[in-house]
């Protein structure tokens, strides 16, 4: 395998807002800055855009974190970056000393990217939660839910049961209201609020009005719209012949544990389950970056120091992959990592880097809250599949499987021996969905710390890439631009 190379300063996977702040500072800094995305535009999950041709108001994102738009305006009109869109970042290399490569696919073919630094801002995704009936069509994440209404107006159902414990599931209540759908119900798992959290969260809320008032605002809107709201409540159940047409919904005391005899059904044929966001670490993991155990954060999140250096050699890490904790903590450390590098790069950035330290400091008693507030159950989540669930999709593999194994097999305490022998992570995704309901079964089996279990080891390619990509000797064309925009896009046929 030849494939073409290409050098820059700086290489950065992610166009949300960790990555984009970070490629316009160092841009603005005057390194040769190249950004890789997946996605066929910049803006993340939090600022993805319709097409062009759809007519639509702005997303009320944008009032959330104002920053969003000049972001998204500065980035469409700078034609010295380098932008690599619909292209996978799908494995980190270290041939030479002095900087790295990245491998990434883009029009059928595999071309590398040479960075003397590599910022890895590669966000987060939701938790995949098995339970029975979850893979029945019909059944989605909230932010799958929320991609399909935000990017190509479409819903996935007309009668929906909204369940979860994040904030993205109220988000995605007022789209869906204003989409015109109807809301059964939003059943979030956490007991009421108390007075005392309430007030506890009050001391983070200053610079944070705007979302407190668009909080309210959705609140005001449920209200209006008679959608019930509970807490203390469950979905642990689905059910449909060739798509969802029930739900249970369960009563649930403070650990999340079902309460005996409170299940009741509830009519539907759309379900968004939304009770938190997962790291995307497997980038930095194959690039051999050292990983925190952080629940409340988003699972194993890479471990940094304040320049956002991880613990390989140039390597950083910005927004969600470093512990989930929004968009302004995300803006923040894009800002705080371009600078860091900048400073070793090209000048000294001393008192930028203090502002933004500073700047970060202000944004993540908000974030810590938020987190606090919502962090996920994920040992009772985890109890929600029964023998007969399927907790590994790729592979087909049961609960019922790991548990039998795991029975048979007493030495076994790490999810890799699990992977070995029952194949649960060995499939495309690479254990995204069932990771931690195979570590939480080990955990339980074995009496011991969920982290103890260990994690799937990371290997390229970390997303699905044809194997053409890497036989081929030359790649057919150089590697494509686009002149006007210096933009480089993938038409699927
Ligand atoms: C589905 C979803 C919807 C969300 N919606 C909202 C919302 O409406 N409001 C809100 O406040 N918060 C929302 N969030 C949370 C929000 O994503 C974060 O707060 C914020 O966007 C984090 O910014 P980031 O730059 O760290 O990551 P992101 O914005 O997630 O950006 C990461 C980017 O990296 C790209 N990427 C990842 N891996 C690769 C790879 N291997 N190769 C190439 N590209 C890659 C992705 O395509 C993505 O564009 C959502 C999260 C998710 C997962």
């Amino acid at each position: 395998m030849q494939p073409e190379t290409r050098n820059y300063d700086l290489v950065i996977v992610g166009a949300g807002p960790a990555g984009l702040t970070a490629a316009l500072q160092a841009d603005k800094a005057g390194l040769h800055v190249a950004v890789v995305d997946e996605q066929a535009a910049s803006g993340g999950q939090i600022f993805r855009q319709p097409p062009a041709t759809f007519k639509a108001p702005l997303s009320s994102a944008f009032t959330s974190y104002p920053f969003g738009k000049e972001l998204l305006e500065q980035a469409r009109s700078n034609t010295r970056i380098q932008w690599y869109y619909s292209s996978i970042a799908w494995g980190v290399f270290h041939p030479v000393k002095g900087g790295v490569q990245l491998a990434i696919f883009q029009q059928e073919q595999t071309y590398l990217l040479e960075g003397r630094k590599l910022l890895i801002a590669t966000g987060a995704y939701d938790l995949p939660v098995a339970l029975p009936g979850w893979t029945l069509p019909g059944v989605m994440s909230a932010g799958g839910v929320q991609t399909l209404l935000k990017s190509q107006f479409l819903c996935s159902a007309q009668r929906y049961v909204l369940a979860g414990s994040h904030p993205l599931l109220l988000l995605l209540a007022e789209q869906l209201l204003d989409a015109g759908v109807q809301i059964q119900e939003i059943a979030i798992a956490r007991p009421r609020p108390q007075l005392r959290e309430i007030l506890a969260g009050w001391r983070a809320l200053p610079d944070h009005w705007r979302l407190f008032f668009q909080l309210t605002g959705i609140f005001f809107k449920l209200w209006h719209k008679r959608v019930p709201l509970r807490f203390s409540t469950l979905l642990t159940r689905v059910e449909g012949k060739d798509r969802v047409e029930r739900v249970t919904l369960t009563d649930v005391d403070s650990c999340w544990a079902p309460i005996p005899d409170t299940e009741r059904s509830l009519k539907v044929d759309g379900v968004a389950i939304g009770y938190g966001l997962l790291a995307s670490t497997e980038l930095a993991r194959q690039a051999g970056c050292q990983v925190n155990w952080q629940p409340e954060r988003g699972g194993w999140v890479v471990k940094h120091d304040e320049e956002m250096r991880t613990s390989m050699e140039h390597i950083y890490v910005a927004g969600e992959p470093a512990g989930v904790s929004g968009a302004e903590v995300a803006h923040c450390q894009g800002q705080l990592a371009a600078l860091s590098i900048i400073a070793l790069l090209k000048s000294d950035a001393a008192t930028e880097v203090v502002a933004a330290r500073r700047a970060l400091r202000r944004a993540q008693p908000f974030a810590d809250t938020v987190a606090a507030f919502f962090a996920p159950r994920l040992d009772a989540l985890a109890r929600l599949a029964t023998n007969e669930t399927l907790i590994c999709r790729c592979e087909d593999v049961t609960a019922g499987q790991v548990s039998e194994f795991l029975q048979a097999h007493p030495h076994v305490t790490s999810i890799n021996s699990v992977k070995l022998a029952c194949r649960s992570g060995m499939g495309p995704c690479q254990g995204r969905y069932c990771q931690h309901t195979v570590a939480h079964l080990v955990a339980a089996e074995r009496d011991i710390a969920v982290n103890q279990t260990g994690i799937y080891t990371a290997q390229a390619p970390i997303k699905p890439i044809p194997l053409t990509s890497l036989v081929s000797n030359q790649p057919e064309s150089p590697l494509p631009t686009d002149k006007n925009q210096n933009m480089i896009m993938r038409q699927k046929p």
